[in-house]
């Protein structure tokens, strides 16, 4: 794990308004959990607007489609609704460390800040594994903040994927 990624945009307000945007990537990955996805959201967000522009949570199984994580759901809808595909400015709230694939997106979206819960040692690439905004070949970088409501995020994927593994799960 790196001890880099600080973030010096840690006042009370701010701090205020991330805890109340993580409940609600919080009650998207509830929304993904309740339809049988891996209970994982994602809040895309404008500062300047004090206004969500996209809410998604994970659907991989229900559209058939490998890279339809949270967050990629809301970039794409973001990027829609802005018709451009760099999304300067918007800060992206995730319930759980985002993927490679996620990651990646983000830098060429241009996300400005990155707000995650929970820290996925086996499949984010933040933190862990190929620590992507560090790479010298990525060129872009957001402001990162993580760890807000880590419990709330860690406990619902835990409890989700436990459940599945009992016998006679659906899933
Ligand atoms: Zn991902």
């Amino acid at each position: 794990m790196t001890a880099s990624l600080p973030d010096s945009d840690t006042d009370a307000g701010t701090r205020n308004r991330d805890l109340r945007l993580m409940d609600a990537a919080l009650e998207q990955a509830h929304a993904a959990a309740a339809s049988g996805e891996a209970p994982v959201g994602a809040i895309l967000y404008d500062p300047d607007t004090d206004s969500i522009v996209a809410r998604a949570h994970n659907r991989p199984i229900g559209l058939c489609d490998p890279t339809a994580h949270s967050e990629i759901l809301a970039l794409r809808a973001g990027a829609e609704l802005r018709g451009n595909y760099r999304l300067n400015g918007l800060w992206l709230y995730a319930t759980l460390e985002p993927c490679a694939m996620c990651a990646g997106a983000m830098s060429h979206a241009r996300i400005g800040r990155l707000i995650f819960g929970a820290s996925d040692p086996k499949g984010g690439a933040v933190l862990h594994g190929p620590l992507l905004f560090e790479q010298p070949t990525c060129h872009w970088r957001p402001a990162i903040t993580f760890g807000l409501r880590e419990t709330e995020a860690a406990t619902l994927l835990r409890d989700f994927f436990r459940a599945r593994r009992k016998p006679g799960a659906q899933w």
